[in-house]
């Protein structure tokens, strides 16, 4: 993008406020929708990205992540963390913020808050997933794990694939008695459940979405019936998982990107080559999704740099015209750009 240089100085930032404001004016469930769109659209031109596994700095206690992609006209990366041990001192699990860039010029064009973008996002992936994998008269998702993620998962379900019963399970009855609370009047019919067994009876879905660091078995091998489709999204770090290996063994294996996927995914308790299939080729037609009725498909979601780089674009398009954003002075601008020093002088006053 060859851009006026006068134009490339100020740097809209989309605050935590103003995403909030950006998301009721399109409408929850609206950009939902479109961000799973993005996202679709992107995995369908996957070898256009440079892709690369996340760089984690790991911790007794957490992880901080960068997770950069380009396409060759932008550049994006988020930096997020996950610390499972915040919630009980009153902290997000997951917080986030992303920027946006010209290759062109490598001007920042956007700065933007990501902790709610990433909710919304890996709600619109797992969609997404769900949509190619799980079978298509699907009507009832169980939700285990209700914490932050949790609500934005379902409505997804709901905005993208049309599902109409959710079943809630979590250790915490107050992290459940909260998701039916924020879930009533979003046209969705919501059963809270006492133990994993009983939400997941009846469920064509099962989306996971819990937070410990350690290899946690939320799910058992026979618990899982046939014909399931599994989006296992909290086991997202080396030594996090979620799902029994005789799972991940019965199941056929949907990955984002395979070199962050092994090291990160379920699949980090299989053999290193464990076969899995690549989503962005279920989603191009070079690889099949589901096969039969009674398979059990499971997506096996890390999160991926490009799909946060789908919602930024998108967010990016989106503020176009708004109020929804500040002009943020983040770039040094001399009127000569040799005369960096010059400006720091005049600045002197
Ligand atoms: P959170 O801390 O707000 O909620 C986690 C919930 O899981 C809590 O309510 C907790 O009580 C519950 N829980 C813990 N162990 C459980 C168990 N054994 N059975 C049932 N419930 C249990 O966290 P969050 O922001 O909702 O994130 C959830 C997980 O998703 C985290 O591990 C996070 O790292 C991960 N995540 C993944 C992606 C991705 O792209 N794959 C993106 C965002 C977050």
């Amino acid at each position: 993008m060859n851009m006026n240089p006068s134009k490339l100085a100020m740097v809209p930032f989309v605050s935590v406020a103003n995403m909030m404001k950006l998301v009721h004016s399109i409408g929850l469930e609206t950009f939902l929708k479109d961000v799973a769109t993005e996202i679709e659209a992107d995995f369908a031109r996957w070898e256009m990205f440079d892709k690369t596994p996340r760089l984690g700095s790991h911790s007794d206690v957490g992880v901080i992540e960068l997770m950069p992609t380009s396409d060759g006209e932008f550049y994006g990366f988020k930096y997020v963390n996950g610390h499972p041990k915040n919630m009980a001192e009153g902290l997000q699990t997951v917080t986030a913020f992303g920027l946006l860039a010209d290759v062109y010029s490598g001007y920042p064009v956007m700065l933007s808050e990501m902790t709610v973008l990433t909710a919304l996002r890996t709600a619109a992936m797992s969609a997404v997933a769900t949509k190619h994998l799980a079978a298509p008269n699907a009507t009832t998702m169980a939700m285990i794990g209700n914490g932050a993620q949790s609500e934005f998962q379902c409505l997804a379900q709901k905005a993208v694939n049309g599902i109409t019963h959710i079943r809630l399970y979590d250790t915490d009855p107050a992290a459940t008695a909260k998701c039916m609370a924020n879930l009533a009047g979003h046209g969705l019919d919501v059963t809270p459940c006492k133990s994993p067994q009983e939400a997941i009876e009846g469920a064509d879905i099962i989306t996971t979405a819990t937070a410990d660091k350690d290899m946690q078995t939320i799910l058992t091998d026979n618990m899982v019936g046939a014909g399931v489709h599994i989006n296992a999204i909290g086991g997202d770090c080396p030594g996090k998982t979620e799902l029994h290996r005789d799972i991940v063994a019965r199941s056929t294996v949907f990955v984002e990107y395979p070199p962050q996927t092994r090291i990160e995914g379920e699949i980090q308790q299989m053999d290193p080559d464990h076969p899995v299939v690549e989503l962005w080729e279920v989603i191009t037609g070079k690889a099949k999704g589901r096969q039969s009725a009674g398979e059990v498909t499971l997506f096996d979601g890390v999160g991926f740099a490009i799909e946060d780089f789908s919602a930024l674009r998108y967010v990016h398009n989106a503020i176009k015209g708004t109020p929804f954003f500040d002009d943020l002075d983040m770039i040094a601008d001399p009127d000569d750009p040799r005369d960096l020093f010059g400006m720091l002088q005049r600045a002197k006053g």
